[in-house]
Order: structure tokens, then sequence, then C-alpha cells
């Protein structure tokens, strides 16, 4: 097995995990959370999503979120995911560094996610580039492997979504196993055909851990080459719009495990998992990852 010696980790717990609380969380403990994170050497952050408030109430602060973070750090790369044009606006007039804007890979999800069809997203993915100006677009594409609906998603659309968006000039191709139920086969077999279509192409790779074959199908994307890939702190996640889809791979596992092959992650495990464990204090939702667990063993 041939590993890569580094990978990037972007955290996407304060979105994909936070999106997926009922219960409100404060802004102030949000970025007293986001904080705790940067300490531990995440350099790149999934902070917020500007999507409607009355869809996702708890994102109401998005605003506030990037702007305040924008004023304490210059080190740190913000990311915001904005479902249509509206929300692309507001995240660049915030100040994010990066806007992950997304198209589903499967019809049927594309379409409860964002009330249009995929042409009609890429459409808008069009107008997007042409605002953004100096913002970096990140076109992420939920469902890449299989649907909650519709079962495996053909990777037709996949290529033809990362075909437009690179034709555009977005600068990073995101690939979510939204409800996490690749297999570490459907991973290789799919990147080995994204090689062969897009040679220059280094996908994130953002997989859910819901049937358990998260860190599996992480190495499965390295061997075929993926050196970037999205976590969430305690494996915080799911999807609004998404039934059975369950928590991100927790970012403390992902790093236990490259740190463990000697591949580099940035990431100081020790005060990351100090991290979590204040995560768990300040949040009411259970915190669902192995080295929580083994944390709670050893405590
Ligand atoms: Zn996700």
């Amino acid at each position: 097995m041939k590993f890569p010696p580094k990978i990037e980790i972007t955290e996407v717990g304060p979105r994909d995990g936070f999106q997926n609380i009922k219960e409100w969380i404060p802004t102030e403990t949000k970025l007293k959370i986001i904080d705790w994170l940067i300490t531990c050497g995440l350099k790149k952050i999934e902070a917020t999503s500007f999507v409607n408030p009355k869809a996702v109430p708890q994102m109401a602060d998005a605003a506030e979120v990037i702007t305040t973070l924008k004023q304490k750090y210059s080190d740190v790369t913000f990311t915001a995911l904005a479902p249509n044009l509206r929300g692309v606006r507001s995240a660049i007039e915030a100040g994010a560094d990066e806007v992950a804007y997304i198209i589903s890979a499967s019809e049927r999800h594309n379409f409860e996610n964002t009330k249009q069809t995929i042409d009609q997203s890429l459409e808008g993915l069009g107008e997007v580039v042409k605002i953004a100006g100096g913002t970096k677009i990140m076109l992420a594409i939920p469902t890449t492997f299989n649907c909650p609906w519709t079962g495996k998603v053909p990777v037709e659309n996949v290529i033809k979504i990362i075909e437009y968006g690179l034709a555009v000039g977005v600068s990073e191709i995101g690939l979510g196993d939204t409800i996490g139920s690749a297999n570490p086969l459907q991973v290789e077999e799919l990147l080995d055909i994204l090689k062969l279509k897009f040679p220059l192409l280094s996908p994130v790779l953002h997989f859910h851990d819901t049937r358990g074959m998260g860190l599996a199908n992480v190495i499965a994307a390295m061997q075929a080459g993926a050196t970037k890939f999205e976590t969430s702190v305690g494996g915080l996640g799911g999807c609004p719009f998404a039934p059975g889809a369950s928590g991100n791979i927790a970012t403390e596992d992902l790093v236990n495990m490259l740190e463990g092959m000697t591949i580099q992650t940035g990431i100081d495990i020790e005060k990351l998992m100090k991290a979590v464990s204040r995560t768990k204090e300040v949040l009411s939702v259970p915190i669902i990852s192995h080295m929580a667990s083994a944390l709670d063993c050893v405590v």
C-alpha cells in the first residue's frame, strides 16, 4: 500500500454538525468551539452555511460568524456553504475566503436540497463564478455515490457536474458520501474513473460514517491518490434533506489514524481531544467518535 506523506483536513463540524442540532447554539458558543479547533492546528474550517434561516434556523447567524472570524484570524481559511446565488452573495459580503456551492449528483436529492434540476443548478454555478471576484468557489457534490431515494448515482452525473465546474473555473471539487453508504471498492472505482477523465483533479472527499465505513473509505481514497478530506469534530453531522444521514468521520478519528501511520496532518491530537471534551460539555448532543469513547475509558 502506498500512502501520501501529508493530508489536508477541512473541519466541517461548525457547518455540517451544527446545522443538524435543533436546539439553538449561541453564536458565542459556536465561535468558542471554532477557536478551540484552530488551536489544534486546523487551517481550514467550514464555519457556517448561508441558507434560508427559515429552513435551517441554526445558521441564522452565518454573517456574524464569518465576520467575527475574519477579524480575528488571518492565517485560517474560512469557508461557507451556500445552496443558491443569494447565499453566495451573502457569504462573499460577509468575507468568506471560499464558498462551497452545492449541486447534488442525484437529481432527486438536488431537487430536495435546492428545488432545482441539476441543469438549473449548473446554470446558477455560471452566475456564481461570475460574481465571485477574488473569492474561491468550491463545487461541492453531495450524493456522489448513492442517493437516499434513488440508490446508486450514475457516474455520468458526477462527470457532467465536474466538467461544467472546471470549465467555468471553480477552485475545488468536493465529493460527498452524504448518507454514508459508499464502500471502499466504490470509492476506488469512482476515483480511478475520475483520474482518467480529469488527470489534474485533486478532489476533496467528504465521507459520513453512518455504516462504519468512513475510515476504510479514506484508505481506499488515499490508495487512489486523494489527499484532501473533510471531517467533523466529535463526528457531528448529517443532512437535513437526506433521511438517514448521520455524522461525518470524526476529525479526531482521522487524525489519530493518519498520525499513527506517520502521515502528517498538522493537527495536535492531544489538543484536539481536549477540544472534543470541551465541545461535548457545551453542546447538548452526544459525541460519537471512537477516540471520544477511548478517552472516556481512560478517564
Ligand atoms: Zn455532510
